[in-house]
């Protein structure tokens, strides 16, 4: 597997250097092995992103939308035909499982591509009648896109923003995380390849400067980044001094309210996937296990006996269930947590600490982590950890469970586990959270619209609803008599 790219950037359908750009590299987490060398952009770079995405924008947005449905699907077919190459990619760049990434990553761009690739055809306006004279619509595109990842879901992040971007007819810079800058480079290569004409979609490599030289830019209509709270402030604050439009995808610190009639087996599997999968490192995570008091022991019982066979391994191996996190920062700032989890008087149930792995001593391993007994006012239940760390919390009442699941400034996620699905209803629709899940969780089908309440986010990202946030609707009025005048 080659990881070096061509180049560092991607830009009017051509890898581009710029040895200006400060140095980025990339690590194989499971090892600390640098695997890619590669550059930010500088200014100038972002600047020529830009300017051919302008006019990558004038081709594109006249080109016939069934047209362009057809090479979005394309591209959906090389990304599919690509899946494993791409999936080892996405485990060297983060750590990853390869179990997950066959299944979760390219493949899911390559659904939203074949979603909104089939979506071209249906975007029509409205008639609207007003005796005798008539208005319509057009949804029209808004111009250039500028997409900035986060470094989870690389490859799927860069689809879920350039697939409806370009199914609206925009054109896109999208620069990935400095901590993963390789997959979206493949996906320019593969969206050329199926016919994207230059320019319509550019790939830059950075920092957070150029993130932000990206959004501050003149001639950029739209910002969708999907990142943390924090930087998705910043961004919306740059973005607002030339009213820009703005998605942000941001962080979380959800509720998965397990009430004591629940299947308990397809409860704790929730809970391990809500937490453990990616090594934890999910926005939508169920983080705050509320748990009913008559099952909580059976609960954790079950919890702790089956994390106790998670597979802990090479992420490149295929019998692996939970790689290292992303970066040594990252495994730095999730064992601070567990510690002050103990701190702070929870009561760790399992794990807690680093993970030896014997062959990877140099991995950014940590062991997936339960604490039960935990607090509403515990900084572990109220603070995104973005790693493997589940807090189990005890409640009574339906009352007292949704009102402590809102107590929070996030919204992204939530879930309910109950037998009584009138209850389940009841209880998503009181839920403070843009994505809810009844028994089951983190399922995120390109069908169904994704996004936060509160600082979780602005916007939708997939469904119907996504192609409302990259386009503008125009209303032309038809008059069909005199033009009445009062002198
Ligand atoms: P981050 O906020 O540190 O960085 C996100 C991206 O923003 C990176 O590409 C970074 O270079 C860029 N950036 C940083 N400062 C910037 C600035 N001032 N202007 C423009 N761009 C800037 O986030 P991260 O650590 O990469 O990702 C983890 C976070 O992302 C978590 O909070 C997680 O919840 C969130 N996330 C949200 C979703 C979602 O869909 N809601 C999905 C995945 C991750």
């Amino acid at each position: 597997m080659r990881a070096q790219p061509t180049a560092s950037h991607y830009i009017n359908g051509a890898y581009v250097d710029d040895p200006e750009g400060a140095a980025i590299e990339s690590r194989y987490p499971a090892t600390g092995e640098v695997i890619a060398r590669l550059n930010a952009a500088s200014h100038r770079t972002v600047n020529a992103a830009v300017a051919a995405a302008r006019d990558g924008f004038r081709v594109w947005a006249a080109t016939p939308p069934a047209e362009r449905g057809a090479v979005l699907r394309r591209a959906a077919d090389i990304l599919r035909a690509r899946n494993r190459e791409l999936s080892e990619l996405e485990t060297l760049d983060t750590g990853k499982p390869l179990q997950e990434t066959l299944v979760a990553d390219a493949a899911s761009g390559a659904d939203c591509l074949d979603y909104f690739g089939g979506l071209t055809r249906t975007l029509t306006g409205e008639h609207i009648d007003l005796g005798g004279s008539f208005a319509y619509t057009r949804r029209e595109p808004l111009g250039v896109v500028a997409a900035i990842g986060a470094w989870n879901y690389p490859i799927q992040i860069a689809c879920w923003k350039a697939a409806p971007a370009l199914a609206c007819g925009n054109a896109v810079v999208f620069k990935p995380s400095e901590l993963t800058p390789l997959s979206a480079l493949r996906l320019a290569e593969a969206l050329t390849e199926a016919g994207l004409p230059a320019g319509v979609f550019n790939v830059v490599q950075g920092y957070g400067d150029t993130g932000a030289h990206l959004v501050s830019h003149p001639e950029v209509a739209k910002v969708s980044l999907t990142g943390s709270v924090p930087t998705g402030v910043k961004v919306a604050e740059l973005a607002a001094k030339t009213l820009k439009h703005v998605t942000l995808e941001l962080g979380g610190k959800s509720p998965l309210i397990v009430f004591d009639d629940a299947d308990v087996e397809n409860a704790v599997s929730a809970a391990i996937n809500a937490n453990f999968y990616s090594t934890g490192q999910i926005c939508s995570n169920g983080t705050r296990v509320f748990v009913q008091k008559g099952i909580k022991e059976a609960f954790l019982r079950r919890l702790a006996e089956r994390t106790a066979k998670a597979r802990l391994g090479d992420p490149l191996d295929e019998e692996t269930h939970i790689g290292p996190l992303v970066s040594r920062a990252q495994m730095d700032k999730v064992l601070a947590y567990m510690q002050l989890g103990r701190n702070e008087g929870a009561r760790l149930v399992c794990g807690g600490g680093p993970a030896e792995v014997a062959s990877l001593p140099e991995g950014y391993f940590v062991q997936p982590t339960v604490f039960a007994d935990v607090a509403d006012h515990m900084r572990i239940a109220r603070e995104e950890i973005f790693g493997p760390v589940m807090c189990v919390i005890d409640f009574d009442t339906e009352d007292e469970a949704v009102a402590r699941a809102n107590a929070t400034e996030f919204g992204l996620a939530a879930g309910v586990f109950t037998r009584d699905l009138a209850r389940g209803h009841r209880v998503v629709a009181k839920l403070h959270a843009g994505t809810c899940w009844i028994n089951t969780y983190n399922l995120t089908p390109i069908e169904m619209p994704f996004g936060g309440y509160k600082h979780s986010g602005i916007g939708r990202e997939n469904g119907h609803a996504a192609i409302e946030h990259y386009s503008q609707v125009k209303s032309v009025y038809v008059e069909l008599g005199d033009v009445a005048s009062a002198y």
